[in-house]
C-alpha cells in the first residue's frame, strides 16, 4: 500500500483550526478507502515559532519539507507581527524556494451556495485562475533609503523574466486546452505600464502559436473585475501576474459566495519538489480561536492534492463529499449565514467516507 507522506504546516491564526480538519478528512478518506494511506508530520512554524526563535521557520527548515510528497498550509499572518515578516518567512520562503511557480486557484458557486450575484446561475461561473507565483511584484527587489528623512524614498520594483513569463502562459493555456471550453483570458495592465506587461502580451501571443486550439483574449486588469461582477459565464481560464491574480481570486472567491471556500495549489510543475496545498484565506484575526472557520476552502485544497498525488478517485470522492455537505445549509457556517462550527462542517465531511454502521 501507498503512504503519501504529507508536511502540515497550520501556521497562524485560523489556519490552526482548519489544518487539523483538512488532515482528518484525508485520514477518513484514507480509512475508508483503503488504497493508500497517509504519514503526516506537523510542523509548529509561524507567530509562535517567531516568537519563541526570532524567526517563522528555522533556517534549514525547507530541507525538512524537500522529501515531502506534498504540504498542506493553512495561514500566515499573526496579529502582533509585521504581515510582511510573517508572509515573506513562512508562505513566501517554501513558495519561492521550491519554485513553485504556477499557482492554481479555481472557483465555482458550489450547491447550496448562495453567491451574491443576482443574475448569475451557478453554471455561469466556473473559472481557473491561474496566478503568476515566483516573480512579478513579489519579487522582493526594492528598498528604503533616507529612513525617517524627510527625504526618505521606497520602492517596490516587478520583475518579470522571459523564462518566468513563458513557462506561466504555457502552464496556463495548457490548462485552458484541457478544459471543455479551451477558453483563456489574459489579464495585463500593459496601458499603464508599458515594459514588463507589454512583454507578457508579447510571450501571451507567442506561446498561444503553440495551441491553436484554444481561444484566448487579452483583457486589462480593471476591466476583469467589472467582467467578473457583469459577464462572469464569459470567463473560463484566466492567468494573471502574482499580484493581479491574487486581487482577482479574492473577488472570485467572494463572487462564489465566501472567501472561506476557496483553494490554492502552489505547484512545481515539473516536481523537483514537493507542491503546497492552502486555502486562499489568511489568518482571519476576528474570528480565530472561536470554531467558526470555513473548512471548506482546505478541503477542497486537499482534492487538488490529491488530484496532484495522482489519486483521481479519491480526489473525486472527497469533492463529492464536500458538495453534499454544503447542499445542507444546517452545515454551513457562519460566512455562509449558518451558524455550523467548523468541527460540525468537518465530522459531517468524514462522515461520509465511514462505513455505514449495521
Ligand atoms: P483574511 O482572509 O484572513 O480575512 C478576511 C475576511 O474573511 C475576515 O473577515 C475573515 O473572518 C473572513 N474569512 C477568511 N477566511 C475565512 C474562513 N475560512 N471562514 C470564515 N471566514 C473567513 O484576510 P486579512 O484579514 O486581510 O488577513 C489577515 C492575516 O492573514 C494578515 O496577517 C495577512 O497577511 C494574512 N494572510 C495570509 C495569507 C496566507 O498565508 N496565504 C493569505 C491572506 C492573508
Ligand atoms: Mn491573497
Amino acid at each position: 500500500m501507498k503512504t503519501y507522506k504529507i508536511a502540515c504546516i497550520p501556521g497562524d491564526g485560523i489556519g490552526k483550526e482548519v489544518v487539523p480538519a483538512g488532515q482528518a478528512a484525508l485520514e477518513a478518506l484514507a480509512t475508508a478507502g483503503g488504497s493508500f494511506a497517509f504519514d503526516f508530520k506537523n510542523f509548529g512554524w509561524g507567530g509562535d515559532w517567531y516568537r519563541a526563535h526570532g524567526e517563522m521557520m528555522p533556517p534549514h527548515g525547507l530541507d525538512e519539507l524537500r522529501g515531502m510528497d506534498a504540504i498542506l498550509f493553512g495561514s500566515a499572518g499573526d496579529p502582533h507581527i509585521p504581515d510582511h515578516i510573517t508572509l515573506w518567512g513562512l508562505r513566501l520562503k517554501i513558495c519561492q524556494g521550491f519554485d513553485q511557480y504556477a499557482n492554481v486557484r479555481p472557483t465555482r458557486i458550489l450547491p447550496g451556495i448562495d453567491g451574491p450575484l443576482k443574475r448569475c446561475k451557478p453554471e455561469d461561473l466556473n473559472w481557473i485562475i491561474v496566478r503568476e507565483n515566483s516573480e512579478g511584484e513579489y519579487a522582493g527587489v526594492g528598498g528604503r533609503a533616507h529612513q525617517g528623512q524627510p527625504i526618505e524614498v521606497a520602492t517596490d520594483l516587478s520583475v518579470m523574466t522571459r523564462a518566468g513569463v513563458e513557462r506561466i502562459m504555457r502552464y496556463a493555456f495548457k490548462l485552458a486546452q484541457s478544459r471543455p471550453r479551451k477558453l483563456l483570458t489574459v489579464v495585463t495592465k500593459s496601458n499603464a505600464q508599458r515594459h514588463a506587461m507589454v512583454m507578457w502580451d508579447e510571450i501571451a501571443r507567442e506561446v498561444s502559436h503553440e495551441f491553436p486550439d484554444v481561444t484566448w483574449d487579452k483583457e486589462l486588469v480593471d476591466a476583469c473585475t467589472a467582467r467578473m461582477v457583469m459577464r462572469p459565464a464569459t470567463l473560463d481560464t484566466v492567468v494573471a501576474t502574482n499580484l493581479h491574480a491574487d486581487i482577482l481570486s479574492d473577488l472570485a472567491a467572494a463572487l462564489a459566495g465566501s472567501l472561506g471556500i476557496a483553494p490554492t495549489a502552489n505547484i512545481d510543475p515539473e516536481r523537483r519538489y514537493p507542491s503546497m496545498f492552502e486555502p486562499i484565506h489568511g489568518s482571519a484575526f476576528d474570528i480565530m480561536g472561536q470554531g467558526l472557520a470555513n473548512p471548506v476552502g482546505t478541503f477542497w485544497s486537499c482534492v487538488m492534492l490529491l488530484e496532484h498525488l495522482g489519486e483521481q478517485a479519491a480526489a473525486r470522492a472527497l469533492m463529492a463529499a464536500i458538495e453534499r455537505v454544503t447542499a445542507n445549509t444546517t452545515l454551513h457556517t457562519r460566512d455562509l449565514g449558518g451558524n455550523a462550527t467548523t468541527v460540525q462542517v468537518t465530522q459531517a465531511v468524514c462522515a461520509q467516507f465511514l462505513p455505514v454502521p449495521a
